[in-house]
């Protein structure tokens, strides 16, 4: 869905549940989950900074949209909860402070709740059978909570992910120790905003940067230094349109292999932590062994050439070119 003028200002007056990850973007990481926003950008988005993209009209936020219903309905259809539409909120004190929530959860005896609706594709749905719900949900839940007043005392996410249809739901206790922090990190970064102070840009390397809509204006030097060691003009490339689906194919796929490497990496530590120095057990259909290799002798190729250069030489031999696939962002 794009980004109407009339939604992109409404976001400019404040800041919503959905921005709450971005701004905690630190304590996100430091849980384990995946952070995609970043401060500088959605400073920028906030005070009216032109973007050098467009909003990307993103499948998965299409499929949000769609399928928010949906995923309303399997939620009551298992708890049997009521739930309603809620017009988009803000604070009395600070008029700022926003929330649009998903819907909200009536006639359950301690208070009204908050039901967020989250339709997650692959890779995220395997980081939360891996590490459990990402806090920036948590965190959008409790942005509610907070904004809506101390009778709501409880919330909900209710997730879906459409290629296994499952999905869990799963209840937000309110916290006040996390919500008095999120309120105060919210209030110093609309500070930022109302000062026109921009927060501290990313370096250049960090992901987000790849897709993001101010890449060229925030980072264009550092962007066009990285690649500079391969190209030796950026006058005259040519352009070829036709293969851009397959260069968007490659990275989508590189991005699956990166998540997926993390993922397993995480999963095999659970599974030695529950093996608990046992060396084999049969579980989920497999022998799985974990067994001492003994470890061997390797040559430490920079100080055998350092130290003995002669040697080196002796026992090198030539490599095959090679030509190496390599893609930066513009
Ligand atoms: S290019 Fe990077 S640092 Fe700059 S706004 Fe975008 S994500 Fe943030």
């Amino acid at each position: 869905m794009a980004l109407t003028e009339e939604h992109a200002a409404a976001r400019m007056k404040g800041i919503g549940g959905s921005e709450m990850a971005t701004i905690l973007h630190k304590e996100v990481a430091e849980s384990g989950d995946t952070v995609y926003g970043c401060p500088l950008a959605l400073y920028f988005e906030k005070t009216g900074v032109a973007a050098d993209y467009p909003f990307p009209e993103t499948g998965p936020i299409k499929r949000g949209v769609a399928l928010e219903p949906e995923v309303a309905r399997l939620y009551c259809e298992e708890t049997g909860h009521t739930i309603r539409r809620l017009p988009h909120k803000t604070s009395k004190e600070r008029p700022w402070e926003m929330v649009s929530i998903d819907r909200q959860i009536i006639g359950e005896p301690e208070g009204p709740g908050v039901l967020e609706c989250k339709t997650v594709g692959r890779e995220r749905w395997f980081q939360i059978k891996t590490k459990g719900l990402p806090l920036g949900f948590v965190l959008q839940v409790l942005w509610g909570l907070y904004v809506l007043g101390p009778q709501y005392r409880w919330g909900a996410i209710a997730l879906l992910w459409a290629d296994g249809w499952e999905h869990p739901h799963f209840r937000v206790e309110r916290d006040q120790v996390l919500i008095d922090m999120m309120a105060e990190k919210a209030a110093a970064f609309w500070n930022y905003i109302k000062n026109r102070t921009p927060p501290k840009k990313l370096k250049y390397k960090d992901p987000r940067c790849q897709g993001c809509r101010w890449r060229s204006s925030c980072q264009g030097d550092e962007l066009i230094e990285a690649a500079g060691q391969d190209i030796e003009s950026f006058e005259e490339i040519e352009v070829d349109e036709e293969l851009s689906p397959k260069v968007k194919l490659r990275m989508e796929l590189r991005d699956i292999e990166n998540t997926a490497k993390a993922q397993r990496t995480e999963v095999e530590g659970q599974i030695v932590e529950g093996m608990a120095g046992r060396e084999i057990i049969v579980a989920g259909g497999h022998r799985v062994i974990r067994k001492k290799r003994e470890g061997g002798l390797m040559i430490d190729t920079p100080r055998m050439k350092r130290d003995a250069p002669e040697v080196f030489e002796e026992w090198s031999k030539s490599r095959a070119d090679s030509w190496p696939l390599n893609f930066y962002p513009i």
